[in-house]
């Protein structure tokens, strides 16, 4: 391919694209699933000889799209959101064009700064105390596997790195039930163990994590012969949205000398808004937060965001500078590689950089305000069809509700999905099957929130007793 048919493709795929979000509340959110479907359209060899891109063009309309669970459909109400909001996709466009890999200072002077320049500008929007510092990282996952390998490193007096762990002592992390498998995944990654991971006890309406059951948790481990590493708080758990009172939990950390980490990549995003920041009241006190701006706010994914109170900590755990990654003017310019498992690194910075100029702070409150706004809607909604009952109140925009019982919930689930007109997923609470609703789809108008209450209470009515 040429550049000048490159030129013609790229506004061929930008027609495309802006057909595609106009259109894309007309599809059903999610395909009907048949494994296998795709798979069977496309060739079993690979091609030998060039294609005109016309028809790999084609093929794409016809094979791909059909079978896409639409994630920016405006009723795709499932797991968490992954917006894209257009201003972000451009800025995408051009990171793809100039395909930098910003590892180092050196390697991408403009994009280093900007990721400075853009993760204090959240750290403002989130009112997060003056000098936080952070990194944009791909993930939560990864995000949080940083934190854990640092709670580690710090407990271990740095002898994880250089000895391994056989021989150390075992090290306890504490966190709540709610918190997502992500947490547990970084635990196994790095060394710890999942009996290690010590889950204490929630209680209230926000499924928050017991503070005298930590602290006795911590006490007894430390009588035990255990070294506690860290505790990990829950702002917006995956489930149900639980939130842990940080303003109990964290100051016990910091007595016990223990790193700490937040999970917030959902809600994070909410916290742009003044009036919600109260699920998070303590934050000033976390050593390490991630909060994923690809999920809520609008930032394509991907794009994680850890905040951190002192980098030091995190960069002594992952810093290695051999001598061909070492770059002139790295005395003041942080190279951002040091901070991240991954040494190379996409120019994400870029896209935050547009989507808060692009909508402004205030857009973006807006957004927020109507999600948790239509959130409450339905959940009012479904509240008042006779045979369901709401499982948890809404926190933010996320709620969940049941049937009587858990077979009536998963064939309620199943005929939802299969309607096609809007796209739930299950979780579990108490032991109890049940449907989360959350509201959070950057194309979603107030209209989507009605649609789901009449879809909720057509199929519902629709079902066997
Ligand atoms: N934390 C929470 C609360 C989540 O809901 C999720 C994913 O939905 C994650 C972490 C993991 O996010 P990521 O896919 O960025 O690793």
């Amino acid at each position: 391919m040429n550049l000048d048919e490159f030129e013609k493709w790229a506004h061929e795929f930008a027609t495309w694209a802006a057909d595609y979000h106009r259109e894309v509340r007309d599809r059903p959110v999610r395909p009907p699933l048949a494994y296998g479907t795709t798979l069977a359209a496309l060739g079993t060899t690979p091609p030998q000889q060039p294609e005109a891109m016309e028809a790999i063009f084609d093929d794409f309309q016809r094979i791909i799209v059909p079978q896409m669970t639409h994630w920016q459909h405006p009723r795709f109400f499932a797991y968490f959101p992954s917006n894209a909001a257009p201003a972000s996709i451009l800025a995408e466009q051009l990171v793809n064009a100039v395909a930098a890999q910003c590892m180092l200072w050196q390697t991408s002077p403009a994009a280093t700064e900007l990721e400075v320049r853009v993760v204090d500008w959240l750290a403002q929007a989130l009112g997060l105390p003056a000098g936080t510092s952070g990194v944009i990282q791909d993930s939560a996952s990864s995000s949080t596997l940083t934190a854990v390998l640092t709670m580690r490193e710090r407990a271990l007096n740095h002898q994880g790195n250089q000895t391994g762990l056989s021989g150390q002592p075992r090290l306890r992390i504490y966190c709540s039930r709610h918190v997502h498998s992500s947490i547990d995944r970084a635990i196994w990654v790095a060394g710890i163990g999942q009996d290690n991971l010590v889950k204490v006890p929630t209680h209230g309406p926000r499924h928050a994590m017991d503070p005298a059951a930590l602290q006795a948790a911590i006490a007894a481990d430390r009588a035990a012969g255990y070294v506690p590493a860290g505790v990990i708080g829950c702002t917006g758990g995956t489930s149900v949205g639980a939130c842990d009172n940080l303003s109990a939990i964290l100051p016990i950390a910091q007595e016990q000398g223990l790193y700490s980490h937040v999970d917030a990549a959902w809600a994070g995003s909410a916290f742009i808004c003044p009036e919600y920041r109260y699920l998070w009241a303590g934050i000033e006190l976390a050593d390490s937060i991630v909060f994923n701006p690809h999920k809520w706010l609008g930032a394509q994914h991907d794009c994680s965001v850890q905040f951190l109170k002192d980098p030091e900590p995190q960069l002594n755990t992952l810093r290695l500078q051999p001598e061909y990654l070492k770059t002139a003017g790295h005395e003041t310019a942080p190279n951002f590689s040091e901070w991240t498992v991954p040494l190379g690194r996409r120019f994400r910075a870029l896209k935050l950089w547009f989507l808060m100029r692009a909508y402004g702070i205030a857009g973006l409150q807006t957004m927020i305000r109507n999600h948790v706004t239509w959130a409450e809607n339905v959940c009012a909604g479904v509240r008042a069809v006779p045979r369901l009952e709401i499982v948890t109140e809404p926190i933010l925009s996320l709620f969940s509700f049941a049937c009587k019982t858990d077979w009536q919930t998963s064939a309620l689930l199943e005929a939802i999905n299969a309607d096609g007109r809007i796209y739930l997923t299950q979780s579990k609470f108490q032991g109890r099957l049940a449907i989360r609703f959350q509201a959070g789809a950057w194309h979603m108008q107030a209209q989507d929130a009605d649609t789901a209450i009449q879809v909720i209470q057509e199929v519902s009515q629709q079902l066997r007793p």
